[in-house]
């Protein structure tokens, strides 16, 4: 019994050293990044001459620059939320659904015009509400936008929906591209679980968007999950807990 008490207890040990390292070598990543990014953008708005390539060149850099420091801003915020989950005070208060979209679209605006996809957005007559902390949610209806948007198709349609369902506010984000296999589709939430793990992974990242948008919606007590037809596109729906008619004390529990 004390062999295996010991044992679990080198266990966490590791697990604790490893989620230190893994934040560290995050955090040491960010800033070199940062500065490649910049002189990146420094030398593209150079005055250079028109038939000159480089300006692409500069664009691609930079592309694969934000990339990067996405996907490192994604690591830091999984090992926050797996940090602090018990502890994390979250900034709860009831927030309109729209505006969280709202959010979450500005920031993947870029990605949609450069697949020249089209968004559309269905919501409700009377607004939404969740309790929630806002940018938290941001950040989970982000991956989910920019999942669509990857591995949806050049001018294909993004379709956002919301209502209100059961006490829930429900929210779809469907797209018509790839889809998921059967055999993927129970895993896609697992940290680092990439579906396709090909060479041709341009389009993937680390594997961890989907991990962290159902660690956001369950800290927030509702409940994520897909459906997909391989070749026809997919389907993410989240649920989440419209308020309650309580003293707003309750809601941070
Ligand atoms: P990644 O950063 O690799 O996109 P995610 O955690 O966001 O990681 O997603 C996990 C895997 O699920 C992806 O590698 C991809 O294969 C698959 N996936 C996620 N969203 C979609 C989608 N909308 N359509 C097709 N496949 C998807």
């Amino acid at each position: 019994m004390g062999q295996v008490q010991e044992a679990n207890g080198r266990l966490e040990d590791l697990h604790r050293l490893r989620d230190g390292y893994l934040r560290n070598v995050s955090h040491e990543f960010r800033s070199p990044l940062t500065v490649i990014r910049g002189y990146a953008e420094f030398v593209r708005d150079q005055g250079v001459p028109a038939d000159s390539s480089l300006p692409d060149v500069m664009g691609v850099m930079l592309d694969s620059c934000d990339q990067m420091i996405d996907m490192v801003d994604t690591l830091l915020e999984v090992s926050r939320i797996e940090q602090g989950e018990t502890s994390r005070r979250l900034d709860v208060r009831p927030v309109a659904l729209d505006e969280v979209v709202d959010t979450a679209l500005a920031s993947v605006r870029g990605l949609a015009e450069k697949k020249e996809a089209r968004i559309d957005i269905s919501f409700p007559k009377d607004p939404l509400r969740v309790t929630g902390d806002s940018s938290l949610l941001a950040h989970a209806f982000r991956h989910l936008l920019s999942n669509a948007l990857k591995y949806g198709p050049a001018r294909g349609t993004v379709f956002i929906r919301a209502e209100a369902r059961e006490g829930q506010a429900v929210l779809e984000v469907e797209d018509q591209g790839i889809g998921i296999s059967p055999e993927h589709l129970p895993r896609i939430f697992e940290k680092f679980y990439v579906a396709d793990a090909g060479l041709d992974r341009r389009r993937g990242g680390a594997g961890v968007g989907l991990y962290l948008a159902r660690e956001i919606v369950r800290l927030h007590r509702g409940s994520i999950e897909a459906r997909s037809q391989p070749g026809h596109g997919s389907v993410f729906r989240v649920s989440l807990p419209e308020p309650e008619p309580a003293p707003a004390s309750e809601a941070s529990t």
